[in-house]
């Protein structure tokens, strides 16, 4: 029995048995001569042929990455360097991972020794070729196909893995890394997957098939427990069903203060199938449609986008607006062929400044939300990662071409189309009240905006204790955006992780926020809290809290006020 503590992300006592990925394999190439060739041999043919299957089955989306693929193709099939690796295994007795290893070691400084710019660059091809090839033979990642309930115990994923796994046999998800506000974790909580990130060397503790429990609200996950912990998990289980059909009763009611002060309480998805659970959590609108999440492995035309946001709109309409946010690429979410090795993808090329660059994605992603404005009013377009008035200027100007060509094509659109931005770089905070001109809303992504200000990665789990949405500055800029949105006459409101956490909810409100954007499940903690709050205690607090010098003094003060009201 061993114990891990973690961040918890989602909320869920589970115990089941494990389904264990490890991405790292290149570690695991063991230099030992082997017992029997011919199961080594059997290993690696059975693993060339998975990996060239699944190369095959893959769809380039770029001239770079035709190539690459074609260097795996050749790499797998290329008769010399195969004779050479069924030589180590027949002849040389090397296990299969270290024969592939071997061989490709003396097929790379071969091509070293050319002294050719274009064979040294297809050298890093061939390295990933040979851990596609490792990865299989260890059987550790390949493919990650989940075919049972199973709890996923993981050192990464990317959200890309976790949208394709079959998510019914997803009882719970533990990961190695990951913090709170990563992608990843936000995928899990809108999945509503028990979730728990930032435990460490979890992955390479745990065996696949042994049983874990795990209480995801706590963030501590049990490795093999033993029959007691397996009782006290089940028992706490029943109790944490029962809570959640109570909070359940909540949807019925609308978030209205006890003095009075109406919130609107809308959700985050990333897809259509999360517009049910926003129907049923009562909320009023889609706060923020993460568009991106339907385009990382194909954008899909014009028409059938068009088509998934027409869908939404119309679903979703009659409860409030529906924003979509155009895509924010880069970062820990990149489209197939996007990844270009940049040293620091969370400040580069994503989002917007991808997307002015690939104006003929952005100009197919921007006619498809004007075509589904066409069919409900309620369509609203939101820009992410905007620094600055400038850079929004131009921006909007492309949405006025794109505009017109849909005049000039006859394509019908909503000349009233509300257009927003986010607020998620500290620069737009702070020049809010120029960039509240221009915009008919504005909507603060705290999880970037936290990152950014006060430099702290929001996917890493070394530093995921200094993931501060507290600390004064970031209090500041959420201040001076909400008071910049009112003198303007510009609607505010809040779609990061920050919304969705019922024990901000007095220091949001107070702060003049009365509209926050969340996952489904957050609605009905949200608004629980807020039916319990007075609108001008907590105008009184959040002004008092403004004076505060640090974090750990205003979650204090937090913590009191929230035991109290
Ligand atoms: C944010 O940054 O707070 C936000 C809502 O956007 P995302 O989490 O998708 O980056
Ligand atoms: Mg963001």
């Amino acid at each position: 029995m061993m114990e891990k503590s973690g961040i918890g992300i989602f909320p869920g006592i589970v115990v089941g048995r494990a389904a264990v990925f490890n991405h790292m394999v290149q570690d695991s190439v063991e230099h030992a001569l082997a017992d029997d060739s011919s199961a080594e041999l059997r290993s690696f043919e059975e693993a060339r042929e998975s990996v060239l299957s699944s190369i095959r089955s893959l769809k380039p989306a770029t001239d770079e990455e035709k190539a690459m693929l074609g260097v795996y193709e050749s790499m797998l099939s290329d008769p010399d360097y195969l004779a050479l690796i069924r030589e180590n295994i027949t002849e040389r007795r090397y296990t299969a991972s270290w024969a592939v290893e071997a061989a490709t070691e003396k097929y790379t400084a071969a091509l070293a020794a050319l002294g050719d710019a274009y064979f040294a660059e297809r050298i890093a091809d061939i390295k990933d070729a040979e851990s596609r090839l490792l990865a299989a033979i260890s059987g550790m990642v390949a493919e990650i196909a989940v075919t049972e309930p199973s709890i996923i115990i993981a050192d990464y994923l990317m959200p890309t893995e976790l949208m394709q796994m079959d998510r019914k046999h997803v009882l719970g998800l533990l990961l190695d890394g990951g913090g709170p506000t990563s992608h990843i974790a936000i995928l899990a909580h809108s999945y509503e997957i028990p979730a728990i990130v930032g435990l460490g060397d979890i992955s390479s503790s745990a065996d696949d098939g042994s049983i874990v429990a795990m209480d995801a609200k706590d963030g501590v996950a049990v490795l093999d427990p033993d029959e007691k912990t397996v009782r006290s998990f089940r028992a706490r289980r029943g109790i944490a069903i029962r809570n959640e059909a109570e909070l359940r009763k909540e949807a019925e009611h609308p978030a209205i203060t006890a003095d009075g002060h109406r919130i609107h309480l809308m959700c985050n998805i990333e897809g259509t199938d999360g517009i049910e659970g926003a129907i049923a959590a009562g909320a009023e609108g889609i706060g923020l449609f993460r568009t991106e999440f339907l385009a990382l492995k194909d954008f899909g035309s014009e028409e059938s986008r068009a088509a998934v946001y027409a869908e939404a709109a119309k679903r979703m309409g009659p409860y409030g607006p529906v924003t979509f946010r155009t895509y924010d690429l880069g970062g820990d979410k990149m489209a197939d062929g996007m990844d270009n090795g940049e040293a620091n993808p969370i400040l580069g090329w994503r989002a917007v400044r991808f997307c002015m660059e690939r104006r003929d994605i952005f100009r197919s992603q921007l006619m498809s939300i004007l075509r589904a404005s066409a069919l409900s009013p309620s369509v609203r377009l939101m820009f992410p990662m905007i620094s600055g008035s400038e850079e929004l200027l131009e921006v909007l100007a492309f949405l006025e071409d794109v505009k017109d060509e849909c005049r000039k094509k006859g394509i019908v659109f909503d000349e009233n189309m509300k257009v927003g931005t986010m607020i998620e770089v500290p620069s737009a905070a702070i020049t809010a009240d120029i960039i509240a001109d221009h915009v008919d809303f504005m909507s603060i992504g705290t999880n970037d905006l936290i990152q950014y200000t006060i430099a702290v990665d929001r996917g890493n789990e070394k530093i995921a204790h200094l993931y501060s949405p507290l600390h004064p500055a970031v209090l500041r800029l959420l201040k001076y955006v909400a008071d910049s949105a009112k003198k303007k006459g510009v609607t505010v409101s809040i779609c990061g992780e920050m919304a969705g956490q019922a024990e901000y909810a007095p220091l949001l409100v107070g702060l003049g926020f009365d509209e926050l954007s969340m996952t489904a499940h957050s609605v009905l903690e949200v608004r629980k809290r807020i039916r319990s709050l007075d609108w001008e205690s907590c105008a009184d607090f959040a002004d008092r809290v403004l004076s505060l010098p640090d974090a750990t003094s205003i979650e204090n003060a937090l913590r009191e006020y929230n035991g109290k009201a």
